[in-house]
Protein backbone atom coordinates (compact mmCIF):
# COMPACT_ATOMS: atom_id res chain seq x y z
CA UNK A 1 0.00 0.00 0.00
CA UNK A 2 1.54 3.11 -0.77
CA UNK A 3 1.44 6.03 1.78
CA UNK A 4 -1.51 8.10 1.19
CA UNK A 5 -1.93 11.49 3.03
CA UNK A 6 -5.18 10.51 4.78
CA UNK A 7 -7.61 7.58 4.12
CA UNK A 8 -10.50 6.11 6.52
CA UNK A 9 -13.06 4.44 4.51
CA UNK A 10 -14.60 2.89 7.67
CA UNK A 11 -18.39 4.67 8.23
CA UNK A 12 -18.67 4.57 12.21
CA UNK A 13 -21.57 4.03 14.38
CA UNK A 14 -20.56 5.31 17.55
CA UNK A 15 -22.96 5.90 21.05
CA UNK A 16 -24.32 4.05 24.10
CA UNK A 17 -26.33 1.50 23.20
CA UNK A 18 -25.60 1.46 19.68
CA UNK A 19 -24.85 -1.99 19.12
CA UNK A 20 -28.89 -2.50 19.66
CA UNK A 21 -29.42 -1.15 16.09
CA UNK A 22 -27.01 -4.05 14.80
CA UNK A 23 -29.89 -5.68 12.54
CA UNK A 24 -31.52 -2.19 11.29
CA UNK A 25 -27.70 -1.39 10.47
CA UNK A 26 -27.38 -4.89 8.27
CA UNK A 27 -30.49 -4.60 6.98
CA UNK A 28 -29.38 -0.38 5.79
CA UNK A 29 -26.77 -1.84 3.91
CA UNK A 30 -28.21 -5.03 2.08
CA UNK A 31 -26.20 -7.63 4.20
CA UNK A 32 -28.19 -10.96 3.86
CA UNK A 33 -26.29 -13.37 5.80
CA UNK A 34 -23.64 -13.03 8.46
CA UNK A 35 -21.10 -15.16 10.47
CA UNK A 36 -20.67 -14.09 14.29
CA UNK A 37 -17.05 -13.77 15.28
CA UNK A 38 -16.92 -13.21 19.01
CA UNK A 39 -14.66 -13.78 21.82
CA UNK A 40 -15.67 -17.39 23.63
CA UNK A 41 -16.47 -15.28 26.61
CA UNK A 42 -19.03 -13.79 25.31
CA UNK A 43 -20.67 -17.17 23.83
CA UNK A 44 -19.92 -18.77 27.53
CA UNK A 45 -22.24 -15.91 29.16
CA UNK A 46 -25.40 -16.05 26.50
CA UNK A 47 -24.33 -12.78 25.35
CA UNK A 48 -23.84 -14.33 21.62
CA UNK A 49 -27.26 -15.78 21.59
CA UNK A 50 -28.58 -12.77 22.97
CA UNK A 51 -27.63 -10.80 20.08
CA UNK A 52 -28.31 -13.25 17.53
CA UNK A 53 -32.17 -13.38 18.86
CA UNK A 54 -32.01 -9.86 18.07
CA UNK A 55 -30.40 -9.92 14.84
CA UNK A 56 -31.75 -13.40 13.39
CA UNK A 57 -29.64 -12.14 9.83
CA UNK A 58 -26.46 -13.74 12.11
CA UNK A 59 -26.92 -17.63 10.75
CA UNK A 60 -23.34 -19.22 12.58
CA UNK A 61 -20.93 -18.32 15.28
CA UNK A 62 -17.43 -18.76 15.09
CA UNK A 63 -15.53 -18.25 18.76
CA UNK A 64 -11.81 -20.07 18.85
CA UNK A 65 -9.88 -17.57 18.56
CA UNK A 66 -6.83 -17.33 20.22
CA UNK A 67 -4.79 -14.00 21.66
CA UNK A 68 -2.64 -14.03 18.98
CA UNK A 69 -5.04 -15.41 16.18
CA UNK A 70 -3.15 -18.63 14.43
CA UNK A 71 -3.47 -18.81 10.21
CA UNK A 72 -5.17 -21.93 10.80
CA UNK A 73 -7.82 -20.37 13.04
CA UNK A 74 -8.32 -17.86 10.17
CA UNK A 75 -8.81 -20.75 7.61
CA UNK A 76 -11.39 -21.69 9.94
CA UNK A 77 -13.82 -18.83 9.82
CA UNK A 78 -13.07 -17.96 6.08
CA UNK A 79 -14.23 -21.66 5.46
CA UNK A 80 -17.04 -21.24 7.66
CA UNK A 81 -17.76 -17.98 5.86
CA UNK A 82 -18.25 -20.16 2.67
CA UNK A 83 -20.11 -22.81 4.48
CA UNK A 84 -22.66 -20.77 5.23
CA UNK A 85 -22.87 -18.43 2.13
CA UNK A 86 -22.10 -15.49 4.40
CA UNK A 87 -22.03 -12.27 2.59
CA UNK A 88 -20.87 -10.23 6.31
CA UNK A 89 -19.30 -10.71 9.23
CA UNK A 90 -19.90 -9.21 12.29
CA UNK A 91 -16.38 -9.29 14.93
CA UNK A 92 -17.09 -8.67 18.57
CA UNK A 93 -14.44 -8.85 20.97
CA UNK A 94 -10.85 -7.45 21.51
CA UNK A 95 -8.03 -7.05 18.85
CA UNK A 96 -7.44 -10.58 18.33
CA UNK A 97 -11.16 -11.54 16.93
CA UNK A 98 -10.91 -8.11 14.67
CA UNK A 99 -7.52 -8.91 13.33
CA UNK A 100 -8.74 -12.78 12.88
CA UNK A 101 -12.39 -11.50 10.86
CA UNK A 102 -10.27 -8.97 8.43
CA UNK A 103 -8.19 -11.85 7.46
CA UNK A 104 -11.18 -14.51 7.07
CA UNK A 105 -13.61 -11.81 5.34
CA UNK A 106 -10.73 -11.22 2.36
CA UNK A 107 -9.54 -15.46 2.53
CA UNK A 108 -13.13 -16.38 2.01
CA UNK A 109 -12.98 -15.30 -1.43
CA UNK A 110 -9.15 -15.77 -1.83
CA UNK A 111 -7.63 -18.56 -4.16
CA UNK A 112 -4.05 -19.23 -2.82
CA UNK A 113 -2.87 -20.93 0.54
CA UNK A 114 -3.01 -18.28 3.46
CA UNK A 115 1.14 -18.38 3.77
CA UNK A 116 1.35 -17.04 0.39
CA UNK A 117 -0.65 -13.83 1.69
CA UNK A 118 0.79 -13.72 5.30
CA UNK A 119 4.60 -13.75 3.71
CA UNK A 120 3.68 -11.35 0.80
CA UNK A 121 3.97 -13.58 -1.72
CA UNK A 122 0.20 -12.73 -3.22
CA UNK A 123 -1.74 -10.26 -2.52
CA UNK A 124 -5.62 -10.03 -2.34
CA UNK A 125 -7.53 -9.29 -5.82
CA UNK A 126 -11.08 -9.72 -4.18
CA UNK A 127 -12.67 -7.72 -1.95
CA UNK A 128 -14.07 -9.98 0.06
CA UNK A 129 -17.32 -10.23 2.86
CA UNK A 130 -18.04 -7.23 4.90
CA UNK A 131 -16.89 -6.78 8.06
CA UNK A 132 -18.86 -4.58 10.79
CA UNK A 133 -16.05 -3.72 13.69
CA UNK A 134 -17.38 -4.13 17.39
CA UNK A 135 -14.69 -3.61 19.86
CA UNK A 136 -15.45 -4.73 23.57
CA UNK A 137 -12.41 -2.69 24.63
CA UNK A 138 -11.08 0.83 24.39
CA UNK A 139 -7.72 0.37 22.71
CA UNK A 140 -6.42 -1.49 19.82
CA UNK A 141 -8.18 1.08 17.22
CA UNK A 142 -8.30 -2.25 14.92
CA UNK A 143 -12.05 -1.11 13.56
CA UNK A 144 -10.80 1.78 11.50
CA UNK A 145 -7.15 0.09 10.82
CA UNK A 146 -6.47 -1.81 7.72
CA UNK A 147 -4.09 -4.12 9.66
CA UNK A 148 -4.81 -7.70 11.01
CA UNK A 149 -1.46 -8.80 13.53
CA UNK A 150 -1.76 -12.90 13.24
CA UNK A 151 0.24 -15.98 14.20
CA UNK A 152 1.70 -18.30 11.53
CA UNK A 153 2.29 -21.18 14.04
CA UNK A 154 3.64 -23.74 12.50
CA UNK A 155 6.83 -21.40 11.46
CA UNK A 156 6.44 -19.58 14.74
CA UNK A 157 6.04 -16.08 13.10
CA UNK A 158 3.60 -13.37 14.63
CA UNK A 159 3.38 -10.42 12.00
CA UNK A 160 1.14 -7.52 11.44
CA UNK A 161 -0.43 -7.60 7.36
CA UNK A 162 -1.88 -4.54 6.25
CA UNK A 163 -4.25 -4.53 2.99
CA UNK A 164 -6.99 -2.33 1.96
CA UNK A 165 -9.41 -4.80 2.18
CA UNK A 166 -8.61 -4.98 5.99
CA UNK A 167 -10.49 -1.68 6.57
CA UNK A 168 -13.87 -3.20 8.30
CA UNK A 169 -16.75 -1.47 6.15
CA UNK A 170 -18.82 -0.38 9.49
CA UNK A 171 -17.19 0.10 13.20
CA UNK A 172 -19.73 -0.01 15.91
CA UNK A 173 -18.41 1.89 18.93
CA UNK A 174 -20.66 1.14 21.77
CA UNK A 175 -19.02 1.70 25.31
CA UNK A 176 -21.75 -0.04 27.36
CA UNK A 177 -19.51 -3.29 25.86
CA UNK A 178 -16.11 -1.66 27.71
CA UNK A 179 -18.21 -1.54 31.36
CA UNK A 180 -17.37 -5.38 32.16
CA UNK A 181 -13.49 -4.74 30.76
CA UNK A 182 -11.23 -5.30 34.00
CA UNK A 183 -9.19 -2.79 35.60
CA UNK A 184 -5.94 -4.20 34.55
CA UNK A 185 -7.10 -4.58 31.08
CA UNK A 186 -8.68 -1.31 31.09
CA UNK A 187 -5.50 -0.02 31.93
CA UNK A 188 -3.23 -1.60 29.50
CA UNK A 189 -5.25 -1.29 26.08
CA UNK A 190 -5.92 2.35 27.62
CA UNK A 191 -2.28 2.80 27.58
CA UNK A 192 -1.85 0.87 24.18
CA UNK A 193 -4.26 3.90 23.03
CA UNK A 194 -2.43 6.40 24.05
CA UNK A 195 0.66 5.10 22.45
CA UNK A 196 -1.25 5.06 19.05
CA UNK A 197 -1.72 8.72 19.67
CA UNK A 198 1.14 9.73 20.31
CA UNK A 199 2.87 7.70 17.56
CA UNK A 200 0.78 8.83 14.95
CA UNK A 201 1.86 12.15 16.31
CA UNK A 202 5.65 11.52 16.33
CA UNK A 203 5.74 8.88 13.30
CA UNK A 204 7.94 10.24 10.67
CA UNK A 205 4.88 10.24 8.53
CA UNK A 206 2.46 12.14 10.22
CA UNK A 207 0.06 14.80 9.16
CA UNK A 208 -2.22 17.55 10.42
CA UNK A 209 -4.93 15.28 9.98
CA UNK A 210 -3.49 12.94 12.00
CA UNK A 211 -2.38 15.24 14.35
CA UNK A 212 -5.47 17.07 15.73
CA UNK A 213 -7.29 13.50 15.70
CA UNK A 214 -3.78 12.24 17.93
CA UNK A 215 -4.04 15.53 20.16
CA UNK A 216 -7.91 15.01 20.95
CA UNK A 217 -7.08 11.44 21.64
CA UNK A 218 -4.36 12.13 24.02
CA UNK A 219 -6.49 14.79 26.11
CA UNK A 220 -9.24 12.42 26.51
CA UNK A 221 -7.09 9.69 27.64
CA UNK A 222 -5.00 11.87 30.00
CA UNK A 223 -8.62 13.16 31.15
CA UNK A 224 -10.37 9.91 31.86
CA UNK A 225 -7.85 6.74 31.95
CA UNK A 226 -7.69 6.97 36.04
CA UNK A 227 -10.99 7.15 36.12
CA UNK A 228 -12.49 4.11 33.63
CA UNK A 229 -9.65 1.96 35.95
CA UNK A 230 -11.08 2.88 38.96
CA UNK A 231 -14.61 3.08 38.70
CA UNK A 232 -15.38 0.53 35.83
CA UNK A 233 -19.24 1.59 35.94
CA UNK A 234 -18.43 5.42 35.03
CA UNK A 235 -20.25 5.47 31.40
CA UNK A 236 -18.64 8.85 30.60
CA UNK A 237 -15.29 7.68 31.30
CA UNK A 238 -15.62 4.72 29.45
CA UNK A 239 -17.64 6.83 26.21
CA UNK A 240 -14.70 8.72 26.31
CA UNK A 241 -11.80 6.02 26.48
CA UNK A 242 -13.96 4.48 23.72
CA UNK A 243 -14.27 7.82 21.41
CA UNK A 244 -10.19 8.17 22.46
CA UNK A 245 -9.11 4.77 21.08
CA UNK A 246 -11.54 5.13 17.90
CA UNK A 247 -9.63 8.66 17.47
CA UNK A 248 -5.68 6.92 17.90
CA UNK A 249 -6.98 4.26 15.90
CA UNK A 250 -7.62 7.06 12.68
CA UNK A 251 -4.51 8.87 14.03
CA UNK A 252 -2.18 5.83 13.37
CA UNK A 253 -3.82 4.22 10.47
CA UNK A 254 -2.12 6.39 8.00
CA UNK A 255 1.36 7.24 9.55
CA UNK A 256 1.99 3.89 11.16
CA UNK A 257 3.89 3.38 15.02
CA UNK A 258 6.94 3.85 16.07
CA UNK A 259 9.55 3.06 18.64
CA UNK A 260 7.30 2.33 21.25
CA UNK A 261 5.33 -0.25 18.87
CA UNK A 262 8.76 -1.24 17.30
CA UNK A 263 9.85 -2.09 20.72
CA UNK A 264 6.87 -4.01 21.77
CA UNK A 265 7.27 -6.82 19.34
CA UNK A 266 10.07 -8.81 20.59
CA UNK A 267 8.87 -7.51 24.26
CA UNK A 268 5.51 -9.76 23.92
CA UNK A 269 7.16 -12.24 21.23
CA UNK A 270 9.95 -13.46 23.93
CA UNK A 271 9.04 -12.32 27.33
CA UNK A 272 4.71 -13.04 26.50
CA UNK A 273 4.10 -9.44 27.72
CA UNK A 274 0.50 -8.10 26.13
CA UNK A 275 0.23 -5.44 23.40
CA UNK A 276 -0.56 -3.04 25.97
CA UNK A 277 1.54 -3.82 28.26
CA UNK A 278 4.16 -3.91 26.24
CA UNK A 279 3.58 -0.70 24.71
CA UNK A 280 3.16 1.19 28.16
CA UNK A 281 6.67 -0.46 29.23
CA UNK A 282 8.56 1.87 26.84
CA UNK A 283 5.91 4.59 26.06
CA UNK A 284 7.15 7.24 28.93
CA UNK A 285 10.63 6.28 27.70
CA UNK A 286 10.16 7.80 23.93
CA UNK A 287 8.05 10.45 25.36
CA UNK A 288 11.49 11.91 27.03
CA UNK A 289 13.88 10.54 23.96
CA UNK A 290 11.51 11.63 21.16
CA UNK A 291 10.68 15.14 23.07
CA UNK A 292 13.05 17.24 20.69
CA UNK A 293 12.99 15.38 17.60
CA UNK A 294 11.43 17.36 14.68
CA UNK A 295 12.18 20.96 15.97
CA UNK A 296 11.00 20.07 19.68
CA UNK A 297 7.19 18.84 18.49
CA UNK A 298 6.75 16.53 21.28
CA UNK A 299 7.51 19.15 23.92
CA UNK A 300 4.75 20.99 21.70
CA UNK A 301 2.07 18.48 22.09
CA UNK A 302 2.65 18.21 26.02
CA UNK A 303 2.31 21.93 26.26
CA UNK A 304 -0.94 21.78 24.45
CA UNK A 305 -2.48 18.79 26.49
CA UNK A 306 -1.26 21.62 29.68
CA UNK A 307 1.36 19.79 30.61
CA UNK A 308 5.09 22.21 31.29
CA UNK A 309 6.98 19.84 28.33
CA UNK A 310 7.47 16.07 27.23
CA UNK A 311 8.89 15.47 30.41
CA UNK A 312 6.44 16.36 32.63
CA UNK A 313 4.08 14.55 29.91
CA UNK A 314 5.85 11.42 30.67
CA UNK A 315 5.96 11.94 34.17
CA UNK A 316 2.32 11.51 34.02
CA UNK A 317 2.45 8.35 32.09
CA UNK A 318 4.76 6.87 34.36
CA UNK A 319 2.36 8.03 37.15
CA UNK A 320 -0.20 6.57 35.49
CA UNK A 321 1.39 3.07 35.38
CA UNK A 322 1.94 2.81 38.45
CA UNK A 323 -1.31 3.52 39.70
CA UNK A 324 -2.76 1.51 37.60
CA UNK A 325 -0.09 -1.30 38.83
CA UNK A 326 1.20 -1.83 35.52
CA UNK A 327 4.25 -3.43 35.88
CA UNK A 328 7.30 -1.10 35.14
CA UNK A 329 10.70 -2.96 35.81
CA UNK A 330 12.45 -5.31 33.49
CA UNK A 331 12.62 -7.44 36.81
CA UNK A 332 9.05 -7.97 37.06
CA UNK A 333 9.15 -9.82 33.60
CA UNK A 334 12.51 -11.19 33.57
CA UNK A 335 14.67 -10.03 31.16
CA UNK A 336 18.07 -10.11 31.29
CA UNK A 337 19.10 -10.36 27.79
CA UNK A 338 19.04 -6.37 27.45
CA UNK A 339 21.19 -6.76 24.21
CA UNK A 340 19.08 -9.27 22.52
CA UNK A 341 16.36 -7.05 23.36
CA UNK A 342 17.68 -3.87 21.99
CA UNK A 343 18.84 -5.51 18.83
CA UNK A 344 15.57 -6.49 18.50
CA UNK A 345 13.79 -3.43 18.96
CA UNK A 346 16.47 -1.79 16.33
CA UNK A 347 15.91 -4.14 13.80
CA UNK A 348 11.88 -3.85 13.66
CA UNK A 349 10.68 -2.04 10.47
CA UNK A 350 8.32 0.27 12.81
CA UNK A 351 11.63 1.62 14.59
CA UNK A 352 12.10 3.75 10.92
CA UNK A 353 9.02 5.33 11.86
CA UNK A 354 10.47 7.04 15.10
CA UNK A 355 11.28 10.58 14.77
CA UNK A 356 14.62 10.21 16.24
CA UNK A 357 16.85 7.55 15.08
CA UNK A 358 17.90 5.21 17.77
CA UNK A 359 21.20 3.09 18.15
CA UNK A 360 21.44 0.05 19.71
CA UNK A 361 23.61 1.55 22.45
CA UNK A 362 21.41 3.88 22.89
CA UNK A 363 17.92 1.51 23.61
CA UNK A 364 20.40 -0.54 25.64
CA UNK A 365 20.29 2.52 27.69
CA UNK A 366 16.60 3.01 27.52
CA UNK A 367 15.75 -0.27 29.03
CA UNK A 368 19.03 -0.18 31.67
CA UNK A 369 17.18 3.19 32.97
CA UNK A 370 13.61 1.09 32.49
CA UNK A 371 15.35 -1.87 34.85
CA UNK A 372 16.35 0.78 37.24
CA UNK A 373 13.01 2.49 37.12
ZN1 LIG B 1 -0.90 -0.96 19.67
Amino acid sequence: MANNYFYQPVKVYCGEGKLNELSAICLEHGYKRGLLIIDKLFVNNGFADLLIQKCPLLVGVFSDITPNPRLSEVMQAANLLNALQADFAVAIGGGSALDLAKFACSMASAEYDIRDYFYKKRTFDKKGAALIAVPTTAGTGSEVTAVAVCNDEINGVKAPLLHTNFYPSIAVIDPILTLSVPPHITAATGLDALSHALEGYWSVNHNPISDALATESARLIFANLEKAYKYGNDIEARSNMSLAALLAGMAFATPKTAGVHACSYPLSENYGLSHGEACAFTLDSFIRLNATAEEGRVNRLATTLGFADADAMADEVLRLKRVTRMRCSLKAFGIEDIMGLAAASAAHPLMNNNPRKLTVDELIAMYKDIGNG
